[in-house]
């Protein structure tokens, strides 16, 4: 049975089934019809044994029988006896052979060797004393021939039964399983076209194959997606690759060729120098954001104090820092990976700076808000327009290439994985000329103390900062 198609099982268990209904009902049907034929023939023989017994009476005494008094009509075989058993008028059929002791008024079934038969006796009292027993005998109902026209019926019709019940259900079984045929051979298809834009694209509806094929439709969809992207940023990343080595080979065949002077083949070192740091910078954050997105570089969550956290982060930056203000305040914890945490707020205090004025400031705020702890790095720099406010968050997006000299594009998508990691995320308000500020929501720990009043942190002297909401 394993080795048989679904829908050949399905045909094969369906005929087997409405066989063994079939067989049922029939046995069913024998059944019920003897039971019809041996009340019928009770019916019969009691009818008959009581119109005799009105034809019957004791004159002068003697026996006198009526003119509607029969011996033998519709198979009943009426027998009178004398009170002492012994029969007075009547025959009985001959194969009736047995001595059935009387009962007045009850029909009975009595076997009389092979044969069945149906008896009646009925007590006639003539006088206080005298009497005689009218019995009827009738032969029990033969179910055999009523049991051969129905095995017969049933060995013609069955046959032809069970073929279009097989026929019916494989076809049946084979509408229904149509879609999933169209599902195989869409996968089939993807697989040896490698073309992931193919749908299976049956039309909506409730039942469990369309619903399979949608999910599978949306699920082509996401790998669809997916690939894409994959194949958008391999593609992004060798160009961004591609192009510091061509800067450096560049400078290096110029530099053989025409670098004369001292002055000159260190302005071309320097160049080298700058590109190779690029691509330094470029590769170790194409391996974090790809050991973050595979889960090996491992999220270590601990209490992680903010105040501490921040003010470690201040001092390793290479900034001036009067242009940094923290407004932290004291023992705000947060559940973080602190490494993790510490690249994500580098990254948005670097952007703060680098797309900043050149004497602007950042601001790094923290506060305890409902559920949530919000970390705010602001600055009073160029802001971005709106209708790119979305976009730098994609990998490799830079808005403006000529500003931010050095950058990836791979600083704010680091930036969102890591808060998403945290199973926090990132918004952002800006406003072009005014400044930006990026918002890291994390959920707060629960037994986090309660916002006090923010202690101002400050490297350098400069308060408040641009409100850009
Ligand atoms: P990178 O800074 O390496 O270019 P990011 O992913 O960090 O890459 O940023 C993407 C783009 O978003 C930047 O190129 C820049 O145009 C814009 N951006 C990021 N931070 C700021 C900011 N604080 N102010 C203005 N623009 C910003």
């Amino acid at each position: 049975m394993r080795k048989l198609s679904v829908k050949t099982r399905i045909a094969v268990w369906l005929t087997l089934l409405m066989g063994l209904l079939a067989a049922l009902l029939l046995a069913f049907l024998l059944s019920v019809s003897k039971v019809v034929a041996v009340r019928t023939a009770m019916s019969q023989l009691a009818q008959t044994v009581r119109s005799n017994l009105s034809h019957t009476a004791m004159l002068n005494g003697r026996l006198e029988l009526g003119s509607g008094f029969d011996f033998y009509q519709d198979g009943v075989t009426t027998l009178i006896y004398s009170r002492d058993k012994a029969l007075l008028a009547g025959q009985l059929p001959a194969s009736f052979t047995v001595e059935e002791a009387f009962q007045n008024g009850l029909t009975r079934m009595v076997s009389a060797g092979a044969e069945q038969y149906l008896v009646l006796d009925l007590w006639l009292p003539m006088g206080w004393e005298n009497g005689v027993w009218l019995r009827g005998v009738m032969e029990a109902p033969e179910n055999r021939r009523l049991m051969f026209k129905l095995l017969l019926v049933a060995l013609i019709i069955m046959p032809a039964f069970m073929a279009s019940a097989a026929l019916g259900s494989y076809r049946i079984a084979k509408r229904a399983f149509r879609p999933l045929d169209s599902i195989t051979a869409t996968a089939a298809s993807i697989n040896e076209a490698q073309d992931l834009s193919r749908r299976i694209g049956l039309p909506p509806g409730k039942d469990e194959f369309s619903q399979l094929a949608a999910a599978f439709d949306q699920l082509l969809q996401r790998l669809e997606r997916s690939f894409e992207s994959e194949k958008q940023f391999t593609a992004d990343a060798s160009h961004e690759l591609r192009t510091p080595v061509s800067i450096i080979t560049g400078a290096c065949e110029y530099a053989e060729r025409y670098d004369e002077t001292g002055e000159e083949r260190q302005e071309t070192i320097a160049m080298i120098h700058r590109q190779a740091d690029k691509m330094s910078q470029l590769i170790s954050q194409l391996m974090s954001m790809t050991r973050l997105e595979q889960g090996t570089e491992p999220v270590r969550l601990e209490r992680v104090s903010l105040d501490k956290l921040l003010r470690s982060l201040c001092g390793e930056l290479a900034c001036d820092p009067s242009r940094l203000v923290l407004e932290v305040p004291n023992g705000l914890t947060v559940e973080a990976d602190p490494s993790l945490l510490a690249r994500l707020l580098r990254n948005l205090v670097e952007n703060g700076f680098k797309y900043g004025r050149p004497d602007g400031h950042v601001w790094i705020s923290a506060a305890k808000e409902g559920g949530e702890v919000l970390l705010e790095v602001r600055d009073d720099g160029m802001g971005i327009p709106s209708g790119q406010q979305d976009k730098i968050w994609q990998r490799f997006y830079r808005a403006d290439p000529a500003r931010g000299e050095g950058g990836t594009g791979l600083g704010l998508s680091i930036v969102r994985q890591i808060a998403q990691l945290h199973g926090g995320y990132m918004t952002l308000e800006s406003v072009p000329r005014v400044g930006s500020a990026f918002t890291l929501h994390l959920p707060a720990p629960e037994d986090a103390a309660d916002q006090g009043s923010p202690i101002k942190f400050q490297t350098g002297k400069t308060p408040g900062g641009p409100s850009v909401s």
